[in-house]
């Protein structure tokens, strides 16, 4: 709501009233403007890498590439930059197929278990391979969680929070990874020991391109889409999102999923 003020002036001077306008902005209006800002948004994030790649090129074109202790190093960046930009752009398509609804769930009935267990797996392994130190720890429910859910989209949005987890937290760090049910919800939280987000930054975590630290989570290859997209999934599936966070101590974030309980026996 906008409001504009006039004040009505009788001829002696003296101020006898004031007349208040309301504008309703439209939704269209606000629409306008996200766009905008999404446009600038994207060329913005688009130009920083090419930029960099630019002046490594220049560099290599100028006689660097003759020089042995440097040209493998700009060759790297420049791929690297390059990376960042596919990277991107996928997760900006991912996006736009998701806002035009162009590609429905595919919904299969999953065990959240085994789902949540294969991705921790896969970290594990990650972890050692990278010779980290990470620890992570398990607090699942006894219960055999049955959800229908996009499989492929939900792997994805796990990936993304265990992924943060351990860019946004010092190696040896622990994550509790947890997964419990409700009477009709089932609740999936990653907690880490890392730097926390401050609390103004709770909510815009999950806008598009926001991070509480940009050159951070350039240097880290992150796009700052991960969460948008994270988002977008679980509000499909009819979910919720939404993260606690001390600043120094670390975060956790909670993903809610809609959940009916099964009696056990049916599935035996
Ligand atoms: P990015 O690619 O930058 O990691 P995300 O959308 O995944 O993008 O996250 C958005 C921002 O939220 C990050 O840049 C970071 O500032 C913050 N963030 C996300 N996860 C965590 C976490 N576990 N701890 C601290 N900050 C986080």
């Amino acid at each position: 709501l906008k409001a504009d003020f006039a004040m009505i002036r009788r001829e002696s001077g003296f101020i006898s009233g004031l007349v208040c306008v309301l504008h309703d902005v439209t939704e269209q209006e606000k629409n306008e403007q996200e766009r905008r800002e999404f446009v600038s948004n994207v060329s913005h994030e688009l130009r920083t890498p090419l930029t960099s790649m630019r002046s490594y090129l220049e560099a290599l074109a100028d006689g660097a590439w003759e020089n042995p202790e440097v040209a493998p190093k700009f060759i790297n960046v420049s791929l690297e930059e390059t990376d960042r930009m596919i990277r991107m752009i996928s997760d900006l398509l991912e996006l736009s197929r998701m806002d035009s609804k162009n590609q429905p769930l595919q919904k299969e009935l999953v065990n959240l278990n085994e789902m949540f267990n294969f991705v921790i797996e896969r970290f594990e392994m990650l972890i050692t391979s990278n010779n980290m130190n990470y620890k992570i720890r398990k607090e699942f429910t006894r219960r055999t969680i049955w959800v229908e859910v996009d499989s492929d989209k939900v792997i994805q949005v796990l990936d993304n929070i265990m992924n943060n987890a351990i860019k946004y937290s010092p190696d040896g760090g622990e994550i509790t990874c947890s997964l419990l049910e409700t009477h009709n919800n089932v609740i999936i939280s990653i907690a880490d020991q890392g730097m926390g987000i401050p609390k103004r930054d709770l909510k815009r975590v999950f806008d598009r391109f926001f991070r509480v630290d940009k050159a951070r989570s350039r240097s880290l290859g992150g796009s700052g889409l991960g969460l948008a997209i994270s988002r977008d999934v679980i509000q499909n599936h009819g979910g919720t999102i939404w993260v606690e966070s001390e600043e120094a101590k670390g975060s956790v974030f909670y993903i809610s999923l809609p959940y009916v309980p099964v009696e056990e026996d049916l599935w035996e």
